[in-house]
């Protein structure tokens, strides 16, 4: 039976491979949603491509644009912010949620809220808004099936398996780039050395998260919501080959790991054939190839990321949200060329310092605290700018 699926962030690392596998089997999935930024022609040509219903460009000033570069296709074209919320509404039995950043809120929350198959890739939406959104999924009965590799490596492991046997959770870091870096060589990295990930080829905000290792700290608030084993249980190993991609420790011991090559392709197929399985065409994993596997503790002096994202969660309320804006801010600037590499941990640990706010306990609130949060960063930025 054919499924109806849409795709949000269409356009990026995500989306892109997502479309990848899709196009590999036209009969199994109808293309109802593709959305994008600011790409028209990349949106125009996916949605051309996969016979798309509708197409949203988030920047409402590109609507004609959009129009244009799709006319006579009998594909709708629709711009802005309530468009991608609208579109989000419609009626489809899977959405790929892979919009970067906190833009992703409101389109993730209204498909959770509408009852479908999520599958998260936008990470960031979990950690501003994780308690609504995990409300949302018990209220609608939405089905949150997780994309980023560790914790779709987690719920694999979970499979069969009781939340209340699991005593631990191991997520595995590569520890990007930088790993062996000292920190007066970090001090000098450019955007171009940082964006180049060792193992996996993803979008730019990601790429720098994973140098900082603050991808780290947000999947651990990630984790958090995601698998409610306790925030002290959860546990970062750095594990250089990215080939385990995460574990689950059950009470009598055991512990189940879900491995393969480090190809995002693998955790989306996961997600969009879950419970079944389709083939993919990634690479099955060679361990005879790979030779061996490393493993080390994270080093939370040259990662403070790691630190405050663990605090951020601890301290719950607005903590992870400011966390999250301050960064988006930091990573934004750094990738400008403004700031230095290790300005952006720095920045984030300051925003959060100046954080006091009552809990937010609406979307509305949260959005609040993050403009509060952008706010100060950019204040900062300005004035360490290099
Ligand atoms: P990307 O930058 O390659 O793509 C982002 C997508 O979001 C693009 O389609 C872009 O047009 C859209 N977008 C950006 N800003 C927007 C806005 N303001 N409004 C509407 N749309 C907007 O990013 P990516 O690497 O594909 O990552 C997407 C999400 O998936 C992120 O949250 C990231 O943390 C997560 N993720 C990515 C990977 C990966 O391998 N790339 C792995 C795990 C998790
Ligand atoms: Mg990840």
């Amino acid at each position: 039976m054919t499924r109806r699926i849409s795709i949000f962030g269409a356009t990026g690392s995500v989306g892109t491979s997502t479309l990848d596998l899709v196009g590999r089997d036209n009969d199994a999935w109808q293309v109802v949603a593709l959305t994008a930024h600011s790409d028209v022609d990349a949106l125009a040509a996916a949605a051309r491509a996969h016979r798309a219903e509708v197409a949203v460009i988030g920047r409402e000033d590109l609507y004609a644009d959009i129009k244009t570069a799709l006319a006579g296709t009998g594909i709708r074209a629709e711009a802005g912010p309530q468009a991608l919320v609208d579109v989000a509404r419609l009626d489809v039995d899977w959405t790929m949620a892979a919009i970067v950043g906190t833009a992703g809120l409101e389109p993730t929350l209204a498909a959770l809220e509408r009852g479908h198959s999520v599958a998260l890739a936008n990470k960031e939406s979990l950690v501003s808004a994780g308690a609504l959104m995990m409300e949302a999924v018990r209220s609608s009965g939405a089905t949150l099936l997780p994309v980023d590799s560790e914790h779709n490596a987690i719920f694999q492991c979970l499979a069969g398996g009781r939340m209340e046997d699991v005593r631990r959770i191991t997520l595995t870091a590569s520890g990007g780039p930088f790993r062996t870096f000292t920190k007066a060589q970090m001090a000098a990295v450019t955007p171009a050395q940082a964006v180049k990930h060792p193992n996996w080829s993803m979008g730019a905000k990601i790429s720098i998260d994973s140098a900082t290792m603050m991808n780290k700290g947000l999947e651990l608030i990630e984790a958090d919501h995601l698998f409610p084993v306790g925030l002290d249980n959860i546990d970062i190993l750095v594990h250089p080959q990215s080939v385990i991609h995460s574990m689950v420790e059950y009470r009598d011991c055991s512990t189940l790991a879900q491995l393969g090559s480090p190809d995002m392709r693998i955790p989306i197929a996961h997600a969009l054939a879950w419970p079944r399985r389709i083939a993919t065409p990634c690479r099955p994993l060679d361990l005879v190839a790979i030779g061996r596997l490393d493993f080390e503790a994270p080093d939370p002096d040259r990662f403070p990321g790691l630190r405050l994202a663990r605090e951020a969660a601890r301290a719950g309320g607005g903590h992870p949200a400011t966390l999250n804006a301050a960064n988006e801010v930091a990573v934004a600037a750094f990738l400008a060329g403004r700031i230095g590499f290790l300005d952006i941990a720095a920045i984030v640990e300051d925003v959060l310092a100046g954080y006091s706010a009552p809990v937010p306990r609406s979307i509305a609130e949260i959005l609040e605290v993050d403009g509060e949060a952008r706010r100060a960063a950019t204040g900062i930025v300005e004035r360490v700018q290099v």
